[in-house]
Formats: structure tokens, C-alpha cells, sequence
């Protein structure tokens, strides 16, 4: 299916040079640019100029590299680049969306967009069908002659569930809808696009930059709606503007480069480390492990050179022991207590009561996250060995292993 299309080597092929030959583009830093004439700067405020930039706002040379990069990348025609992820998943659905309108969205998804979806958009009479997106009878029957997008998250946000793209898109082309699918925890193991999406959202806060030093977000989509999010008069990115700062974007485009080496070592520690806590005997949420019930879907799905991806998530069966466990964790430095992920450290949190309290407890409980759940993004640990024996040891301190 995407045997052919290699995204590192999109992302390699992208070549920018700065205005004196410098190896990395020069940085822009200006929010204005001057025009010979009022004529030439009234033709830029109605249609697109090639090579011609107005104001940051709307688009500066930094991001038009950062954003050719992302669309090569995800083979998109287009990408626009947002100052989070935040501002690019509810920038495409305030474009897509009107008043009236519905979304069919997985119910796992990352806390911050459900509470988009689940608390915001209402207040707009833009209202949210939650459902279980493994099971596409379910979404298919939640679908109106009002709904407009199809949401998921191609591995879901705590719990590792695997989003059948193919089928989705094929769904979303059958009732009219814009299958506009998150890929921030699986850049280059899965190519959204090539699968059928329609929009691949991305925060670039995590694996993309993978330095933890940067919030900053990807909408990767057509040519059409990159203009439409962009347009100076009704474009959802320009009148709300969440702008990337330049200086961000072009350290991202240079992180960007190295993203398919940080992958590979992800996954390999990320399968490494899932494995064996399943062998010590804990429910571990991993595509890449044989009984997750997505593990064949997501083999069909993936480029398996880049690996099943760095995030995982335990259930430490009692709420307790799990939160001790972290502590614990910290002071053995299996990694760091912290929310996000894609950093070269471990990151470890409870999603419950962190990145997912959005989330209301009876809606935890339906899709199965429970409180003695921690959610793990591996780090590029050289010696996963020597993490694993910090691991037992923090295991074996709060009496969960003997
Ligand atoms: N999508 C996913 C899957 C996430 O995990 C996050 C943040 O954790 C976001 C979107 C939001 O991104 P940002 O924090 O860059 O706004």
C-alpha cells in the first residue's frame, strides 16, 4: 500500500538554501514586507503571489519552508504550519464546521481536544459524536445529513488504539465528510494521506521537534484548504492567527532532519520496554506487541522501517501503586515525571488525572482508562537494558514485582 513512498526521503529531498548559500534557510525575521508599488501589495491582498510575502501573519518565507518540509512529509499538496498543536486541530475545524454542524470524532483523543470538541465547539452549535472508532458499524451510524468531519487519532492518546485509515477514508468519501485524522504520535511509521485522510494534523510540540523546547503545530491537506485556512478575509489561521514564530520554526525544520533517526530508536527501546513489562505480567497497551487487537491493521498500515512508535501505556492495577510508581520511577531515573512526549528522556504520567482529565470519569471508565494507568514515551536511551533493570528496581520498591 505505501511500499513505494519513503517520508524521510521527502524530507531529505527537501532542499532550502539560505539567500547566501547557507546550508540552512536564512531566518526571517521581519512581521512585514515591503512592496515596490500599492498595486503589487493589492494583488497580494487578493490572490496568492508566488515568492511574495505581505505579512507574517499570513505566511513568512521561515514557515513556507518548515510547511513544504511537513507536506512532503505526510505527501500532501500543501501544509501550513500553527503555533501548537491546539491551534491547528481547532483551526481546521472551525473551517470545515459551521454553526449547526456535526463532527464524528473517536472518543480517545487526546484530553485537549476533547474538551475542544466536548465543552467548545457546543458553544458554537458545533456538536461532537463520540464513538469507539475500532468499531466502524458504530461510526457509521453516528454519521448525519449534518456531519461534516471524521476525527480520529491514528494511535489514540493514552490508549494506543489503532485507527483503521483506509476504511475511515472510505466511509468519509461515502457520506461527504473530511476524514481529518491527528498523526502526532506516529510521524513517518504511518502516512495519514496516502491512506485516504483528507487533513493530517500534527503537534509538532512532540516527536517532529522531539526536544521539548517548543510548542508548535502541522496541518498537512490540499492546496485548496491550506489557501482556504489562509485567506486574508475568512481563513481560520489568519483571523485567529495563531502564528509560528519563525525562530521556532526554522529550529523545527533543522530537528525535522534528524526525525528518522529519533523515530527508529524510539520504537526499538518503545517495543523493547513494552514487551518486557508484559512479560513481568502487566497489561501493556503496544501496537507493537502481538495481542493488541490492532497489531495485524497496524503492519498493513505502517512503513515498518520506522517501527511502531515510541508511546505505550501500562495499567499498574492499582491506583496507588501506580502513582508510588512514579515517584519511584523518577529517583531511579527510568525518566522524568512529566506530561507530553517524543523527548530523548522518558516522560511517564497518569493520564486520568493528567493529559486526559478533560475527560469525565464515566467516560474514562467506557473506554477502558483506568486510574492505575501510566502512559510512557520512550526516550532514545542508548541502553534500554540498563532502563529496564532501573524499571524492576522502581517495580520491586512499591511491591509490584517481587
Ligand atoms: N494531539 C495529540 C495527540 C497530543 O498528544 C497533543 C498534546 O499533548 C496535542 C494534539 C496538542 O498539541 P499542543 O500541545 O502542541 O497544542
Amino acid at each position: 500500500m505505501t511500499t513505494t513512498f519513503n517520508p524521510a526521503n521527502a524530507i531529505q529531498d527537501t532542499l532550502v538554501f539560505g539567500e547566501f548559500g547557507g546550508v540552512n534557510p536564512s531566518i526571517t525575521d521581519s512581521s512585514t514586507y515591503t512592496f515596490l508599488s500599492p498595486e503589487t501589495m493589492e494583488d497580494a491582498f487578493e490572490h496568492e503571489m508566488e515568492g511574495c510575502f505581505l505579512y507574517s501573519r499570513h505566511w513568512n518565507p521561515t514557515n513556507r519552508h518548515l510547511a513544504q518540509a511537513l507536506a512532503n512529509m505526510e505527501n500532501t499538496e500543501a501544509a501550513q504550519v500553527t503555533a501548537s498543536g491546539m491551534s491547528a486541530i481547532a483551526s481546521v475545524l472551525l473551517q470545515l464546521c459551521t454553526s449547526g454542524e456535526r463532527i464524528v470524532s473517536s472518543r480517545t483523543v487526546y484530553g485537549g481536544t476533547y474538551a475542544l470538541l466536548h465543552n467548545f465547539l457546543p458553544r458554537l452549535s458545533i456538536e461532537t459524536d463520540f464513538v469507539d472508532i475500532t468499531d466502524l458499524a458504530t461510526v457509521e451510524s453516528a454519521i448525519t445529513d449534518r456531519t461534516r468531519v471524521l476525527y480520529a487519532e491514528t494511535v489514540s492518546n493514552p490508549l494506543l488504539e489503532v485507527a483503521d485509515v483506509p476504511r475511515l477514508a472510505e466511509l468519509a468519501r461515502a457520506h461527504g465528510l473530511t476524514l481529518v485524522i491527528d498523526n502526532t504520535f506516529m510521524p513517518l511509521s504511518l502516512s495519514p494521506a496516502r491512506l485516504g485522510a483528507d487533513v493530517v494534523v500534527h503537534s509538532m510540540t512532540k516527536f517532529i521537534n522531539g526536544h521539548s523546547d517548543t510548542v508548535a503545530g502541522a496541518i498537512c491537506t490540499s492546496k485548496d484548504l491550506v489557501n482556504r485556512l489562509t485567506d486574508v478575509t475568512t481563513g481560520a489561521t489568519m483571523l485567529f492567527g495563531p502564528v509560528l514564530d519563525s525562530l521556532r520554526a526554522a529550529g523545527i525544520l533543522k530537528n525535522l532532519h534528524t526525525l528518522h533517526i529519533r523515530v527508529k530508536q524510539h520504537s526499538e527501546n518503545a517495543q523493547v520496554f513494552a514487551q518486557q513489562l508484559s512479560d513481568w505480567g502487566f497489561k501493556v497497551h503496544y501496537p507493537g506487541l502481538v495481542d493488541h487487537p490492532q497489531h495485524e491493521l497496524m503492519k498493513e498500515m505502517m512503513h515498518p522501517a520506522y517501527g511502531f512508535g515510541g508511546m505505550l501505556a501500562v495499567d499498574f492495577r492499582e491506583f496507588d501503586a501506580a502513582q508510588r510508581l512514579m515517584k519511584v520511577m523518577q529517583e531511579e531515573e527510568v525518566g522524568y515525571l512529566a506530561v507530553s512526549l517524543g523527548y530523548f528522556k522518558t516522560l511517564f504520567s497518569a493520564p486520568g488525572h493528567s493529559t486526559s482529565s478533560e475527560i469525565p470519569p464515566d467516560q474514562q471508565a467506557k473506554m477502558g482508562l483506568s486510574d492505575s494507568l501510566v502512559r510512557f514515551s520512550v526516550g532514545l536511551d542508548d541502553d534500554i537494558g540498563r532502563t529496564l533493570e532501573r524499571m524492576h528496581e522502581s517495580l520491586r520498591r512499591v511491591g509490584l514485582l517481587p
